[in-house]
């Protein structure tokens, strides 16, 4: 989301030769305060990295076959949308798609828990989710150590006000996917701020 929208393809490709992985906000207007792009959009991003779509919609289960369509390489849905998670996920792993889940800042790590094995990814919502270029919430790390603890080998991912000093303290509490926009696309040199997140 903190791509020009304008200039997608283009922008997308200033980043690929240098980051891991594509994260791609949906946003609905309705879940979150904001609006973005939904699948047809999607489905026009050309790039080798693997895509992840981050749904912050209500009622995500009605959307995954079309973004697995669109290419989604892992869908991510909301918790606090989701009451029966395993149901959600086990859909849309059935669509050959990995799964994973998020907490908004507000809810508690003790909703998804007991519920790790049902995803491929946790991803700890680190500001209130709308807009980018907020500020790191710091309680977020207590989250990531709790889910390392529990699931040795899953991939845990943080969303929201990571830059290099912020990223550092996540992959200490045991975080090893940092996702960052402002922070890169905001930056003159764009290649150098995704290297300074890998420390
Ligand atoms: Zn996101």
């Amino acid at each position: 989301m903190s791509a020009d929208f304008g200039r997608l393809n283009e922008e997308i490709s200033s980043v690929e030769p240098y980051a891991d992985l594509l994260h791609v906000d949906v946003m609905d207007g309705h879940f979150v305060p904001n609006l973005t792009i939904g699948a047809p959009v999607v489905k026009w991003i050309k790039t080798k990295l693997p895509k992840e779509c981050h749904l912050m919609m209500d009622n995500p289960e009605k959307y995954l076959e079309d973004f697995a369509k669109a290419g989604a390489d892992i869908i991510t849905v909301h918790k606090e949308v989701c009451p029966k998670l395993a149901d959600v996920t086990a859909r849309i792993r059935a669509l050959k798609v990995r799964a994973g889940v998020s907490i908004n800042p507000e809810t508690p790590v003790e909703v998804i828990i007991d519920l790790l094995d049902c995803v491929d990814l946790v991803l700890i919502m680190s500001v209130h989710p709308g807009f980018g270029g907020q500020k790191f919430i710091e309680s977020s790390l207590e989250k990531i150590r709790a889910i390392r603890k529990k699931a040795p080998g899953i991939d845990i991912a943080v969303d929201g006000g990571i830059n290099a000093e912020t990223a550092k303290m996540c992959v200490e509490a045991g975080a090893n996917v940092l996702v960052a926009g402002s922070y890169i696309f905001g930056a003159e040199d764009r290649k150098k701020a995704i290297e300074s997140l890998r420390g």
